[in-house]
């Protein structure tokens, strides 16, 4: 999934990828997984529904702008069926039925009725603000029943090599193995069982990406905990969680990841950073929260 170079050159493109994504050096990204997506974007970093509605509108009238590129980027007219984000929000899912407009007068915003939309949390930035705006929801209620539980939380930052012209769909491949080992696996398992025990946990996967190094991909785990480790704990099972990742993404295909680039933080306020991770999908894993 590497950009087609006669995008790459194109200026007016690169600068809206850009502005998007605020793609930032690989060394300065920090990091997020589960079954429905979301994507985070700029909407999860900082730019809220309660901000000025003139940048919301503008914000969203930009997204509105990179969907139709993202839409000409993937038209392939050889093929018969398109990418969904092709003709996201441009066709009736009632044929018989015109398209409508509904007016929220609680929040100013209008939205068209009766039109299909791609959901698509990779390719389509409007879809994809959308769905970060609900998983925004659930991610605030699972931190209350958290907290209403007497629950901890840490987040726990898995990243893997990357280099420029790296294929992302198969770094993302290698990683969801090995993140998968990284659960299944008797010696992590039993590890994670004795040492760290989670209650729940959730996972979410962010793309960032930058001319240097490439597509950054990594996962952010918020980790529900019914105990609260020391920081020097948190330090030594960062140590030994890290022999372990550093294991299954070598057995996974991937190179050893750096030491440095892997974290394990605690606080209610790790929340707030995870939920501010800017990039392409956050994904929960319903199955693994236990209320
Ligand atoms: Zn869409």
């Amino acid at each position: 999934m590497q950009i087609n170079p006669k995008y790459r050159n194109n200026p007016a493109f690169n600068k809206a990828l850009s502005a998007h994504s605020e793609v930032t050096s690989a060394k300065k990204m920090g990091a997020l997984g589960t079954n429905t997506k979301s994507c985070s974007n700029r909407s999860t970093q900082g730019l809220q529904p309660s901000a000025d509605t003139a940048k919301i509108k503008a914000y969203r009238k930009f997204n509105i702008k990179l969907k139709e590129r993202s839409g000409e980027i993937l038209f392939n007219p050889k093929n018969k069926n398109q990418n969904r984000v092709c003709g996201c929000g441009k066709r009736r899912i009632d044929k018989e039925m015109p398209v409508g407009v509904q007016f929220d007068a609680s929040n100013g915003v209008a939205r068209y009725s009766n039109l299909q939309y791609c959901g698509s949390v990779w390719v389509c930035p409007d879809c994809s603000y959308k769905i970060s705006q609900e998983r925004k929801k659930e991610l605030a209620e699972a931190m209350k029943a958290c907290r209403d539980k007497g629950l901890h939380v840490a987040m726990l930052t898995l990243t893997v090599p990357h280099y420029l012209g790296d294929d992302l769909k198969t770094l993302l491949k290698k990683m969801s193995k090995a993140k998968h080992s990284l659960w299944t696996n008797r010696n992590s398992r039993e590890y994670l069982a004795d040492q760290f025990q989670m209650m729940g946990h959730i996972t979410a996967t962010e793309v960032k990406y930058s001319d240097n190094n490439g597509f950054h991909p990594h996962f952010h785990i918020l980790c529900f905990l019914d105990k609260q480790y020391s920081k020097e704990d948190l330090q030594t099972i960062e140590s030994e969680l890290y022999e372990l990742w550093a294991e299954k993404c070598v057995k996974s295909g991937l190179g050893k990841p750096n030491r440095r680039n892997g974290s394990l933080e605690s606080g209610q306020e790790k929340y707030a950073v995870f939920d501010n991770v800017g990039s392409l999908r956050i994904s929960t894993n319903g199955s693994k929260y236990k209320r």
